[in-house]
């Protein structure tokens, strides 16, 4: 398409829904959303990525573009590929001159758009998002501290609150983010790496409208694993150094025993203070490799170059890209 045509169809904003077996949250997502986007005044379309559901969400989406064609279009994956990649994968095909993400079981409240827009339009390239007070069971709460500790700690990346996915991106950020090929990405982190003049705004926080968190306790470490090893080798490094430093202290303990031995003669107490140093040491070690595994199987899947996800078909269309089109993590 040549560039005149696209600048002229490019709209005010993009939206950018990821579904994963929403089909309980997505009318009402819908009821919501559309008056919202009307208020703000502006040219917007609404990009839905089905990924990979197994319920009755593209069916939804179907019905959906045939009643809002001119605003709305659903990319079909073919596979779930979790909520990042889904996200780019919509980023491919925005058109708007800012773009908002938003989770689909409106605990982000669609009506809070404008705001991010907003931010967009006074000058930030990125608008991150911190919820108030959080609508989620108590474990979630708890881990997501914990682990917005340990990223801030661990990486450059400074997002007060990374598990909200209402933000907002300007146009030359998404151009950057597509242009990455990692096959495990975290998106507002590569937001932030591209963003000049990054922002963070207060929004409201909803309990989840229908439907069950997607997350589950395995799903989330394995998140914040993807953070932690895309964006940092601080683990690494720590593993290291600590090795370095219990080496030097285990030279002057074997001193110290070799001095025991000359002056109290051979020892047998303390043998299980001993087995309870070996166990722990033995436990860093172990966690230690375990963390390398994570780095190595990252590299692994990258240099697989397989496709991150395989688009089966996009809804509204058809004009813009292919029915069926392979994206290759080249
Ligand atoms: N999601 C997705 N693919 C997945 C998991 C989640 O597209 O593999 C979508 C999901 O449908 C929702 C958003 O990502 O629109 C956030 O998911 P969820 O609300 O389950 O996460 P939580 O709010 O519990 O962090
Ligand atoms: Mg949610």
């Amino acid at each position: 398409m040549p560039c005149w045509q696209r600048l002229r169809m490019q709209p005010d904003l993009s939206v950018v829904i990821p579904l994963f077996n929403e089909e309980q949250s997505l009318p009402l997502l819908v009821r919501r959303l559309f008056p919202a986007l009307d208020a703000l005044g502006r040219s917007y379309e609404v990009v839905f990525v089905d990924d990979g559901s197994s319920d009755r969400t593209v069916e939804q989406l179907q019905l959906l573009v045939e009643a809002r064609s001119r605003a709305v279009r659903a990319i079909l994956l073919a596979h779930n590929v979790g909520q990042h990649l889904a996200i780019m994968a919509a980023f491919k095909q925005v058109r708007g001159r800012s773009v908002v993400t938003l989770d689909a079981d409106l605990q982000n409240p669609p009506e809070e758009i404008g705001a991010v827009l907003q931010a967009l339009e006074d000058g930030a390239d990125y608008v991150g998002t911190i919820r108030g007070i959080r609508q989620d069971d108590w474990w979630r709460r708890t881990a997501s501290r914990l682990l917005n500790r340990i990223r801030e700690h661990t990486t450059r990346i400074r997002i007060t609150d990374q598990g909200c996915m209402l933000r907002g991106f300007d146009r030359h950020v998404v151009d950057s983010i597509n242009r990455c090929r990692d096959v495990t990405p975290f998106v507002p982190a590569l937001a932030y790496v591209f963003a000049r003049r990054p922002v963070e705004i207060k929004v409201s926080h909803e309990p989840r409208a229908a439907g069950k968190s997607k997350y589950s306790l395995l799903r989330l470490i394995r998140l914040n694993f993807d953070l932690m090893t895309g964006y940092s080798l601080v683990p690494l490094q720590l593993f290291s150094v600590s090795g370095i430093a219990i080496a030097i202290g285990s030279i002057f303990f074997v001193i110290y025993l070799a001095i025991r031995r000359l002056v109290l003669g051979p020892e047998v107490e303390g043998v299980f203070t001993l087995f309870g140093i070996a166990f722990f040491l033995l436990g860093c070690v172990l966690f230690g490799i375990g963390i390398v595994g994570e780095y190595v199987g990252r590299i692994f899947e990258q240099t697989q170059n397989r496709p991150r996800y395989v688009v089966a078909h996009i809804l509204g269309d058809s004009q813009f890209v292919p029915s069926c089109q392979k994206e290759i993590s080249a």
